[in-house]
């Protein structure tokens, strides 16, 4: 059961994004941020700004190849919170980043500035087509906004109970296999439509955790007082049995900077952020198996 300890650990739901903002040092160009771990095993090609690699297209004066250049610095070197806990770089959110300004392009290229500049004018901001503080913030709360509202818990006559085959942790009992009604219709959806395309190795999209009720949550919180209402969700949306936590490669539910990097790249997470949303689920940005049904 340390699986389910750690995704009830680590399921956070209360994100003050307002608070913190920037370190007061802004952003260190002179110190290069954390290379991610990149040595998955079952992965999509690099983008090149990933792998280190410069496009060749930054290469002129205009100000959207110094935005470009600019990018490729601050993926790994902007500092940023989020809640009250230090980031480094924006390259653990490029996929989902991509996904919201539509643009498949690398992201030291002028394109993605182009593209970035584009979502940046809708959205109020500065077009400066550079990945700076302002624009993660305002691009987490846009994903915060899209998460699930209702956090209302759900009652038993509204759950279902997953055969063992689809969990990834096929000993988990029953009544931690549980999970809302219209939220597993649409998941087997999903799931049907990954298989389709190619997209499932092992156990991924296997199911981690749905369903956890607010006794045995508060169990958890007796047993590991440590973890404080920062690591261990008050209100989870668990309760709602409408948030699944997916298996995307790597150490399940770990939040560490590498272990996202490699959960990032596996096609099964790309392919969920290019088409969850078409069956109803929201990605949480900070964890990439937790997915919510939002309808
Ligand atoms: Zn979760």
């Amino acid at each position: 059961m340390i699986v389910s300890l750690l995704v009830s650990l680590l399921c956070v739901v209360a994100v003050a994004l307002a608070g913190g903002r920037l370190s007061p040092n802004g952003e260190n160009h002179a110190t290069p941020g954390p290379r991610a771990n990149l040595t998955a095993a079952v992965v999509e090609p690099l983008p090149a700004s990933v792998s280190g690699a410069v496009n060749t297209t930054i290469n002129d004066g205009s100000a959207l190849a110094q935005a470009a250049r600019e990018n490729a610095v601050r993926q790994n070197d902007l500092a940023w919170t989020f809640g009250k806990k230090e980031q480094r770089g924006w390259y653990l959110y490029v996929p989902l980043i991509s996904r919201l300004i539509e643009t498949e392009a690398d992201i030291n290229s002028v394109e993605f500035a182009t593209a970035l500049a584009r979502w940046q004018r809708t959205n109020g901001l500065a077009p400066s087509g550079i990945l700076n503080g302002d624009t993660l913030y305002r691009m987490m709360e846009t994903w915060q906004a899209r998460r699930l509202k209702d956090r209302t818990p759900a009652r038993p006559d509204q759950l279902v109970t997953v055969p063992t085959s689809e969990f990834y942790d096929s000993s988990r009992p029953d009544n931690l296999r549980q999970i809302e009604r219209a939220t597993y219709a649409a998941y087997k959806r999903m799931l049907a439509a990954a298989a389709a395309d190619r997209v499932i190795e092992g156990h991924h999209l296997k199911i981690i955790s749905a369903h956890r009720s607010r006794e045995y949550q508060d169990n958890l919180r007796r047993k590991e007082p440590q973890a404080g209402s920062a690591g261990l969700a008050i209100n989870s949306p668990h309760f709602t049995g409408r948030a699944i936590d997916l298996y995307v490669g790597g150490e399940p539910v770990e939040t560490k900077d590498a272990n996202r990097a490699l959960q990032i790249r596996t096609r099964a997470y790309r392919w969920l952020v290019r088409h969850a949303e078409r069956f109803g689920f929201r990605p949480y940005p900070y964890e990439p198996w937790h997915w919510e049904y939002v309808g």
